[in-house]
């Protein structure tokens, strides 16, 4: 929810703090081919701005001021108290520019701005402030030893991390990626998605004011296959935190075995159920819960539960009720406070949502609401229900990305379980069931990151969030356990004299 006014906002969207270039060594630089990409509103189809083409050169340009930060020491070896207290200013920071970032954010991705300020006025600020107070607040360990040893456990920041960002959430993915590897001392590289640098950018901007030093953190606009490949290749970076497609995923493992074998954390797509059992209370609170796991953000979000495995007893009256809601749904102008449903990233994505409804047709799914786009021009798609899907259904199988919501009957418990676990994809599942013993069941056989009882969540900073299977690796987002990604561990052993000797 947002309380910014339409007013507000279309006055705040007229003096947007738009960067367009790298940001290296706390400046900004053009990249240095002078090449330009465009970025777009997808709400309206209208250019928003050019921005920087970052090629092999920024890329080790970033990384030599990357690494000269970290060996110079100034943020890799502070004292954790000033590391905590430059994280809560920029807390501090994003809060008291949250509603310019979050219009900004809205432009450049289409998404509510009411979502948008959630983000960034809410969670964003949260995770700085949670990381701040646990980099002062995380120790090592002393192992066990015989008298003639002391053996330390230690912790320390691996060195040089790139940040690959997807374009569902560009600004709170960044956060996640920023707020845990600079708690843990390292150096930071953001390479934003195309379609959505702007924040991103300004991201860096802010981390500088707040008192992160020159070559810490730096933002490097530009496309997969140059900029993030380029990342992906280089000798001198020690680790890619990447958050996308489960395909790029893939390559950045073989970047990583084709170059030096830099540590990967992948966070990935996912095909995620939503499970009615037969004695769930099919109330407002459960279709409210139903219809926003298959509709935040318009159904662009990685957990989002499209596979909705409901119980053929309650099936029928559980469709009625989803499609109500989903018709209900206000979409179109992602800046219109009131908006629930924004825009597609793309054309090219709009199409390729159109294209999997039109196969769920074809395949012999019942359309039952949605299945079109808007009449405006930016790249809308209605929120789609569909009914009788079954398992080996295209719809059922492939993460299609936009606001398509398929009701799966079954028949009993052993079969939701079946049909839930029937997926190369392991992020995310709800259950809903009023016994709290078939719930936990339920939760211990699911292959999957964060199971969500009684509601649709994936939890928040404090609890880690990741895939199994085809969704990621073993690093974790959020939480302590997403300082793993960004922490060597060290032994050191030392030797001690005999008591004799010194006494
Ligand atoms: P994507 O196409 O995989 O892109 C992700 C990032 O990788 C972008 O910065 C992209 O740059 C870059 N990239 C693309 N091709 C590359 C290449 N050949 N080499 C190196 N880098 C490359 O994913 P997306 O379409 O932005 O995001 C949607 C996907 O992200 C979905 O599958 C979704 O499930 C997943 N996701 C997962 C999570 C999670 O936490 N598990 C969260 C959000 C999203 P360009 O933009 O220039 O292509
Ligand atoms: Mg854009």
């Amino acid at each position: 929810m947002t309380e910014l006014s339409k007013s507000e906002i279309a006055e705040i969207a007229g003096k947007l703090p738009i960067r367009t270039r790298a940001f290296i060594d706390g400046e900004y630089h053009p990249a240095a081919s002078g090449q330009t990409f465009a970025t777009v509103n997808p709400a309206t189809g209208e250019h928003i701005a050019d921005v920087a083409h970052c090629g092999g050169e920024d890329v080790d340009r970033a990384v030599r001021a990357a690494r000269r930060a970290f060996d110079g020491g100034a943020w890799s070896r502070a004292a954790p108290e000033h590391r905590k207290e430059v994280l809560l200013k920029l807390a501090d920071l994003v809060r008291a520019h949250a509603a310019e970032i979050a219009v900004m954010e809205s432009t450049d991705v289409g998404k509510t701005i009411s979502d948008a300020m959630d983000e960034i006025g809410g969670e964003a600020v949260s995770y700085f402030q949670w990381y701040a107070e646990l980099a002062d607040k995380t120790f090592g360990k002393v192992a066990t030893t015989g008298e003639d040893a002391l053996a330390l456990i230690v912790k320390e920041p691996a060195g040089v991390a790139a940040a690959v960002l997807p374009w569902n959430f560009p600004f709170l993915m960044a956060v996640w990626k920023v707020a845990t590897a600079l708690a843990a001392g390292c150096s930071v590289i953001l390479k934003p998605a195309e379609q959505t640098p702007l924040t991103t950018i300004y991201l860096a901007e802010l981390a500088t004011e707040a008192g992160v030093p020159p070559g810490v953190i730096n933002a490097l606009p530009g496309l997969g296959e140059t900029t993030g490949q380029a990342l992906g290749r280089h000798g001198d970076i020690d680790v890619i935190s990447f958050t996308g497609s489960t395909e790029v995923g893939g390559y950045f493992m073989r970047y990583a075995g084709e170059s030096n074998l830099k540590s990967v954390g992948l966070e990935m797509g996912g095909k995620s159920p939503f499970i009615v059992l037969d004695d769930a209370d099919l109330d407002d609170d459960l279709i409210e819960h139903a219809a926003l796991s298959a509709f935040w953000n318009a159904g662009q979000n990685c957990s989002a539960n499209m596979r909705q495995i409901v119980d053929a007893r309650r099936a029928g009256e559980y469709v009625e009720r989803v499609t109500a809601r989903a018709n209900a749904y206000k979409v179109g102008d992602p800046l219109d406070p009131e908006t629930e449903i924004g825009a597609m990233i793309t054309s090219e994505h709009r199409d390729v949502v159109m294209g999997y409804i039109e196969k769920g047709r074809a395949e012999g799914a019942r359309l039952v609401a949605g299945g079109a786009t808007l009449d405006a021009p930016g790249y809308f798609v209605r929120p789609t229900v569909f009914d009788g899907l079954t398992p080996d259904m295209t719809i059922s199988r492939e993460e299609i990305f936009g606001p398509v919501l398929g009701v799966l009957p079954v028949r009993n418990f052993d079969e939701a379980l079946a049909v839930a676990n029937d997926t190369d994809y392991g992020l995310h599942a709800t259950v809903f069931t009023r016994d709290i013993d078939r719930a936990i069941h339920m939760a211990r056989r699911l292959p999957c990151g964060t199971v969500a009882v009684n509601g649709f969540t994936e939890g928040d900073v404090k609890t880690p969030f990741g895939g199994y299977k085809r969704s990621g690796s073993m690093a974790r987002e959020n939480g302590v356990e997403a300082l793993d990604q960004y922490v060597q561990t060290k032994t050191i052993w030392i030797s001690v004299g005999a008591m004799d000797a010194v006494s």
